[in-house]
C-alpha cells in the first residue's frame, strides 16, 4: 500500500505541476499577445481641444490630431479655420 500511495502522490504532484506550468505559460502568452496585437486599443491620446486623455479607439481624428468628441473637433476647426 505504501508504494501505491507514493506513486499516487507523485502522479498528483506531476499533474499539478503540469497544470500550474500551463497556466503560467498561458497567462504570460495571453497577457502579452493582446498588447502586441492591439496596441491602439490600449493607447491613450490627448484631446487637442480640452487636453483630456481618451482611449485612441474612442477619439475623433483629424489627420494627426485626436479629439475626445465630434464637438471638440468642430470647435477646434472653428478656431483654426479663420
Ligand atoms: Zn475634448
Amino acid at each position: 500500500m505504501g508504494l501505491i500511495r507514493l506513486l499516487l502522490v507523485a502522479a498528483l504532484i506531476w499533474l499539478v505541476w503540469r497544470v500550474v506550468r500551463q497556466t503560467l505559460l498561458g497567462a504570460t502568452r495571453e497577457g502579452a499577445a493582446p498588447q502586441d496585437q492591439t496596441p491602439q486599443s490600449q493607447k491613450m491620446v490627448r484631446c487637442d481641444w480640452c487636453q483630456v486623455h481618451t482611449p485612441e479607439a474612442q477619439t475623433v481624428r483629424l489627420e494627426e490630431r485626436h479629439f475626445c468628441s465630434e464637438d471638440h473637433r468642430q470647435q477646434w476647426l472653428e478656431k483654426h479655420h479663420d
